[in-house]
């Protein structure tokens, strides 16, 4: 059998894209070489634009129990003085969840993988390691094994897709390079269970020590998180004596309080891909992009390449394929995650500063910044929008999140996304809105643009969300794309025409 897509890894991201694409039927082979996912520490951060991707997977709500809100962040100069915040916006909350949150990668893996089992399009080999790739007009060919028999095997698809992680096996077959973004420090990272009562912040806190540079990390329940510097003269093999462990984990915090669970060593680098694709085959994740995780950002970077590449691959199964469109991929998230990476990176020069009088210099900066209220101090501010690709031009809505309201639907409150599928859609907000669609429904058809109306006529909104961002963008309805990023903002009948006339030649119809 000839597969839509094979997916080379199932680590968060790969696991997410084989989700989004066998909710959508498409015939998908994943190829794990490990049984069990990865349980070392890693993402403990989420943004709700994520949570709305998994929400199209179909496992946030069950996701939901195991997270919860982030409480912010403290930045600590050298005498321990308060020099940055870093909060997330504070609720209510437009995009259906809280604006970060906390979780475990771990679990939130074993749903993605769960959630594939569920899929009956979806193949999942566990204990498959891919050898080898090619590829002609036709499609690719994968070569991959059994990791405990040595079997071997063959499969065919459309497209491959390398989600394998930071040593993406394809991504050096295909000769891609990666761009150093002058980052490289390792650091020491420890999970413990909380078992007692002992004084510690509560917000998350970076010790912008020169000392020893540290977060402290408000997890999930009663997880709480250290990732710590090696300073120079240090090894990472020296953190596997659990006594080095123990007496740096101590400078910050009692350790008899807690039940170790789990610590590792990381090299963080700044590094991205200069090429997303190579005909048939795309890449994905970490495999494209590391990012230092001061923002917390690494895991959330990958869920958006699997969201944007999601529907262009299911756009090329059902309307045909557009090498246009797929291109767009690389040029809407290289930028993005670029933009994303340098803050990052920018997080961990402040914190991570050793010598003492530049640190010093450091805090009166930022500490004047806080205090004169010049300081940026939203995490969201950091997350950049869509500036290029499926976008209407010249429209300020283009390329923001689109809302996401709670409405009644068969008598009970749901969240819209729950309602409505992974497809374009064109929202209006009232009956008039709704109209300018009328004599367009064959082109709305043809595209696969469905029509979601709000107001008069349509779903009731239980909250003012959609109604709140209509008045405050001045519009009456919207474009959205598959991914939730708005394409156009809709004002009248005008724009009506013009985003779809727009839109056509996106998509090629
Ligand atoms: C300490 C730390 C903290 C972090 N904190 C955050 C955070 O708070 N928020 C956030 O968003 N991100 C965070 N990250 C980043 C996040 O963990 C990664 O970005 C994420 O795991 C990348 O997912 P991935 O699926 O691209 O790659 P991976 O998780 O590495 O998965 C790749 C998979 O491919 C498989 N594979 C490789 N080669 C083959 C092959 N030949 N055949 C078959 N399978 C193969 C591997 O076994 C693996 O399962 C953190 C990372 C670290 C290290």
């Amino acid at each position: 059998m000839k597969y839509d897509v094979i997916i080379s890894g199932c680590g968060p991201v790969g696991a997410t894209l084989a989700a989004l694409l066998g909710s959508h039927g498409l015939n998908v082979l994943v190829l794990e070489k490990f049984e069990t996912v990865f349980d070392k520490p890693r993402a403990i951060v989420l943004d709700w634009e994520i949570m709305r991707v998994l929400q199209i997977c179909g496992i946030a709500h069950d996701l939901e129990p195991y997270t919860s809100p982030h409480t912010g962040t403290d930045f600590l100069g050298v005498e321990g003085q308060l020099i940055k915040q870093f909060d997330p916006l504070p609720p209510p909350y437009p995009l259906g969840w809280p604006a970060t949150l906390m979780f475990v990668q771990p679990e939130l893996e074993r749903q993605l993988r769960a959630r594939l089992m569920s899929l009956p399009s979806v193949d999942l080999k566990l204990g498959a390691g891919l050898d080898s790739f090619t590829q002609d007009e036709a499609g690719v060919t994968v070569a991959y094994s059994d990791m405990t028999t040595g079997e071997m095997r063959h499969a065919t698809a459309d497209y491959l897709v390398g989600c394998d992680g930071a040593n993406s096996q394809i991504r050096d077959a295909l000769e891609i390079g990666l761009t150093d973004l002058q980052f490289d420090e390792w650091w020491v990272v420890i999970d413990a269970w909380q078992m007692q009562d002992t004084p510690l912040p509560t917000k998350t806190t970076q010790y912008c020590w020169p000392s020893r540079p540290a977060t402290y990390v408000v997890g999930p329940g009663t997880l709480r998180r250290w990732e710590i510097k090696i300073m120079p003269g240090e090894t990472p093999d020296e953190f596997l004596d659990k006594a080095k462990l123990n007496a740096v984990w101590g400078t910050y915090v009692d350790t008899s309080a807690f039940d170790l669970w789990r610590s590792a060593t990381y090299r963080f680098n700044a590094r991205v891909a200069d090429r997303w694709r190579d005909k048939r085959i795309f890449l994905a994740g970490d495999a494209m992009h590391q990012t230092p995780p001061f923002l917390g950002q690494g895991l959330c970077a990958g869920m958006r390449d699997a969201a944007n590449l999601s529907w262009k691959l299911i756009r090329s199964k059902t309307h045909g394929v557009s090498d246009a469109l797929l291109d767009t991929y690389q040029a809407e998230r290289l930028p993005h995650v670029s933009t994303i990476i340098e803050h990052g990176k920018q997080f961990g020069l402040i914190i991570g500063e050793l010598d003492e009088d530049e640190a010093r210099k450091r805090d009166t900066d930022l500490r004047g910044q806080l205090l004169s209220g010049k300081m940026i101090t939203s995490r969201q501010s950091f997350i950049p929008n869509l500036k290029t690709g499926v976008l209407h031009p010249d429209d300020p809505l283009a390329g923001t999140l689109m809302v996401q309201p709670k409405i009644i639907h068969e008598g009970k409150e749901t969240l819209l996304d729950d309602v409505v599928g992974m497809n374009f859609l064109y929202v209006s907000t009232d009956a008039e809105a709704g109209s300018w669609a009328d004599k367009h429904m064959e082109t709305l058809t043809r595209l696969g643009v469905d029509q979601v109306s709000i107001g008069a006529g349509g779903y009731r909104e239980i909250d003012t969300f959609l109604r709140d961002w209509a008045t405050q963008n001045n519009v009456r309805a919207a474009f959205v794309r598959p991914d939730r990023y708005v394409y156009g903002g809709v004002a009248s009948g005008d724009d009506f025409e013009a985003r779809l006339t727009s839109l056509c030649a996106f998509l090629e119809c």
